[in-house]
């Protein structure tokens, strides 16, 4: 019998994952990605003649991919080192700088401080109680405890399970478990779920981050996002080599299960015939045949109009005003000065709630953004040899309207290097950087407007309102961070593993 056709187009993770699982059921797969190397968002850049991680830096959930692996016979840790992080991130505030200068600053922000959170639990608690006292010490515990509930609840049933309606998804978590449900808390914000939990504000602030690790704002997600501290809890890995050794590895694999790939080949069309996926056409105005498709982009994409007429009705269209975050990033080589950075690194200013509004409101960056810096040379420890050139990423959230203005990675810089400054960071830059903003990033991942995560998780039903992995149009799959389960490396890679399940036995 003849092996069922399928080009998948684009090889980000969520791509490469379902090329795995489609090679692995026999299909005969061809990946078909315009960038010149695989990995979509987990890409890197060079800066003099150095590979900078320009996109995701915090590996968790490496079940996921410890499984993807598995069933395909192999062994994740035979294609990558990832060694665990036992700080999992140091935080920063600044200390009392424009002090009352913002509406809705807290008190809290004028300590500054310092604070980092540990792999182990009760070595943060003890941090915490240092930090802040007994009270958030314990907050903290209670808070872990809730977040592993949530994860519990919604691991099976909703992250690694096709897309479900709310009654379905009750149904799958089990009418006997209604608590469950409630606990996992939608119609709370989370913003105000760890106000139960903390009193100082910046902690609110620290944990409040997590949302935007799915690209959303604290203050109009759902409590259920706590989930995600969880997720955190349960190991961080570095990536020995960087983050594009995840890419290749996932290469490997499905180069050594027979699936094929190309790159530098741009998918201009979707071909539909008789009503079903058909096979693409390429910029080149190549066209290959296939059974089915499998389309990693953006699905936004698709009603843009951006893969050919015939798909447009492929999802339903995606409002840009509900995208999830963007960013302005910079990859660079520096030397630090100053404060003592460890691999994951956050600098916090006083007003997180100005953040927020300034993004998803007044579409534009506030004065003082919370600043990521991830010191790649660094291993969890601190150290490095004095005065060494290191390459760095740094990262401010940004609004997703990359596909109708132009930012200026310019016009930011001062008050990101400023806010360093402030919090004690000094980096002194060693040779040009290479900044990416909004605008930047819609021109790799077309008609995500820059969203680094596809829809945000704002209110109760947004978990429920991606597309699935399977599309209105038969032989039309889906998989990425755009559609069901979500964004991260993670979740992507679910999406991709759901879509080729949904392909290969699609009832
Ligand atoms: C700066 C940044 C930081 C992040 N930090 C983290 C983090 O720390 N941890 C984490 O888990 N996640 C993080 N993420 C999110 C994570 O990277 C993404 O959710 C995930 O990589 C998305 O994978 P995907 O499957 O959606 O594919 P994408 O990465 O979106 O790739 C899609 C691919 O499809 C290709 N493509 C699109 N259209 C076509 C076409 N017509 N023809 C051919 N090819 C096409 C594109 O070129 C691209 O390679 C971050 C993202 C960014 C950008």
């Amino acid at each position: 019998m003849r092996a069922e056709t399928v080009v998948v187009v684009g090889a980000g993770v969520g791509g490469l994952a379902a090329a795995i699982d489609l090679a692995r059921g026999g299909a005969d797969v061809l990946v078909v990605e315009k960038a010149t190397a695989p990995g979509g968002k987990m890409r890197h850049i060079e800066v003099d003649g150095m590979a900078i991680d320009a996109g995701p830096t915090v590996f968790t959930m490496r079940w996921v991919f410890d499984s993807l692996f598995a069933d395909a016979g192999r062994r994740l840790q035979d294609f990558v080192t990832l060694r665990p992080a036992e700080i999992l991130a140091r935080h920063a505030w600044r200390p009392g700088a424009h002090q009352g200068a913002h509406q809705g600053a807290h008190p809290g922000a004028r300590q500054g401080g310092r604070l980092d959170l540990f792999a182990d639990i009760e070595r943060s608690a003890d941090a915490i109680a240092t930090f802040a006292g007994p009270r958030d010490a314990q907050g903290y515990r209670d808070f872990c405890a809730r977040a592993a509930d949530v994860y519990r609840t919604l691991r099976e049933p909703f992250m690694a399970s096709q897309l479900p309606s709310p009654v379905e998804l009750v149904r799958r978590v089990g009418l006997s478990r209604l608590d469950a449900m409630w606990r996992t808390a939608p119609l709370r914000t989370f913003w105000s779920a760890l106000g139960q939990h903390f009193h100082d504000p910046r902690l609110r602030q620290l944990f409040g981050r997590y949302a935007t690790y799915v690209g959303s704002s604290p203050f109009l997600a759902p409590a259920t996002l706590m989930l995600v501290a969880h997720v955190e809890q349960d190991g961080v890995w570095l990536v020995e080599g960087g983050m594009r050794r995840v890419a290749d590895a996932l290469c490997a694999l499905g180069t050594s299960l027979g699936a094929r790939y190309r790159f530098g080949a741009e998918v201009r069309e979707i071909l539909v015939e008789k009503g079903r996926a058909a096979g693409v056409v390429l910029a080149t105005g190549e066209r290959i045949a296939a059974d089915s498709v499998v389309f990693n982009g953006d699905a936004a994409a698709l009603s843009r109009g951006l893969l050919g007429g015939a798909v447009t009705g492929a999802v339903p269209v995606a409002d840009a005003r509900r995208r999830s975050l963007s960013a302005v990033t910079w990859c660079m080589r520096a030397r630090a000065h100053g404060f003592p950075l460890l691999h994951h690194n956050v600098f916090f200013a006083e007003d997180y709630a100005a953040e927020f509004s300034a993004v998803f409101r007044d579409r534009g960056i506030t004065q003082w953004p919370t600043v990521y810096v991830c010191a790649q040379d660094r291993g969890a420890a601190e150290r490095q040899a004095a005065g060494a050139v290191e390459r760095f990423l740094v990262l401010i959230n940004a609004p997703a309207d990359g596909d109708t203005r132009e930012f200026n990675a310019v016009d930011y810089a001062p008050r990101v290097f400023g806010l360093l400054r402030d919090c004690g960071l000094d980096l002194e830059p060693a040779g040009e950087g290479v900044a990416t903003t909004p605008d930047g990033f819609e021109k790799l991942f077309p008609a995500s407007g820059g969203a680094l995560y596809g829809r945000a998780n704002h209110g109760a039903m947004a978990s429920f309102r991606r597309p699935g992995a399977k599309s209105r149009i038969p032989g039309l799959y889906l998989a990425g961070g755009s559609v069901h389960p979500g964004a991260g490396i993670p979740m992507a890679a679910m999406s991709g593993r759901l879509a080729a399940a949904r392909l290969l036995r699609p009832t």
